[in-house]
């Protein structure tokens, strides 16, 4: 059985600055002995998260969960009024938003400012489209299916992003219904070159090989995306995956090649530990 490796996956550079962050944190804090915590796990990654509570750095949900220490902010950003909170409880805040996200945080700060009507295509419920709306009052309108742009009326001034680990189809055909729902628009795309180099050498590699692996925490947009795009090409030998114990063995046998990608808050180690064992079969 023969192993390929997609040519971009795994940790994208937002995530490893978020991780090294927190190490030069663990080490800088020796001396000082302050707690360390993550506002949400650092990255969507169980493995890594245990990982990196072993080192000392703590999960919170909400800042009134403490009163002294250093905070991280994850690479997907926060809204606005975490940074006041922080400031009027005095709180240590070590920010390591992604510079990707904290481009479209400005975006929709600048714009809700000159009038325009923010709409974020994501996902409403995860933590960056949580944290961009919080830069426009939490007054955008999210949208991730033609059904929710119904619900949007007709607009004056419409300013349009993209969470930025969105497929880019799902962005166009998405913008091309809003477009017609306002009479100015300006639109971002503001999907991350991380995301869209590993969308792409993911669906090169499923058209190449006879299975899919996709390695990744099942509540990573990023590793979910991966998934939806290599099931387009393999939709019955595309299988997901968080760790090399998952690996669906006794499906693999009779298959020639196996593609593996990851998504970009998955590890190097876990990636190595799968493709280890799909070459010991
Ligand atoms: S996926 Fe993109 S936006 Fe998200 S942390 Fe990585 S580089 Fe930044």
């Amino acid at each position: 059985m023969k192993v390929i490796v997609a040519n971009h996956s795994g940790f994208c550079f937002g995530v490893e600055k978020a991780i090294h962050t927190a190490f030069d944190e663990v080490n800088n804090n020796s001396n000082i002995k302050r707690d360390i915590y993550t506002l949400g796990p650092l990255i969507h990654n169980q493995q890594a998260v245990n990982k990196l509570e072993n080192d000392g750095i703590k999960v919170i949900g909400h800042l009134n969960e403490v009163s002294d220490g250093t905070v991280i902010i994850r690479s997907h950003g926060v809204s606005k009024n975490i940074y006041d909170i922080a400031y009027e409880k005095k709180i240590n805040l070590v920010d390591a938003t992604c510079p990707f996200v904290r481009k479209i945080q400005n975006i929709v700060k600048e714009y809700k400012e000159k009038g325009y009507n923010i709409v974020i295509i994501g996902n409403p419920d995860h933590p960056e489209v949580v944290g961009i709306n919080g830069w426009c009052n939490n007054e955008a309108y999210v949208v991730k299916t033609e059904d929710d742009i119904e619900k949007i009326p007709f607009l004056d001034k419409m300013c349009i992003v993209v969470q930025t680990t969105m497929s880019t189809s799902l962005y166009l055909k998405l913008t091309d219904i809003l477009e017609k729902k306002a009479i100015d628009v300006v639109k971002f795309n503001t999907i991350c070159s991380a995301t869209r180099d590993r969308q792409e050498s993911a669906r090169d590699l499923a058209k190449e090989v006879d299975v899919m692996i996709v390695v990744g925490g099942y509540h990573s947009s990023n590793t979910q995306k991966l998934v939806e795009i290599c099931k387009e090409e393999k939709p019955n030998t595309t299988f997901h995956i968080e760790t090399a114990s998952e690996l669906p063995i006794n499906l693999l046998g009779g298959y020639e090649t196996v593609g593996v990608t990851a998504g970009a808050s998955t590890p190097k180690w876990i990636i190595d530990e799968v493709i280890e064992k799909i070459n010991s079969l």
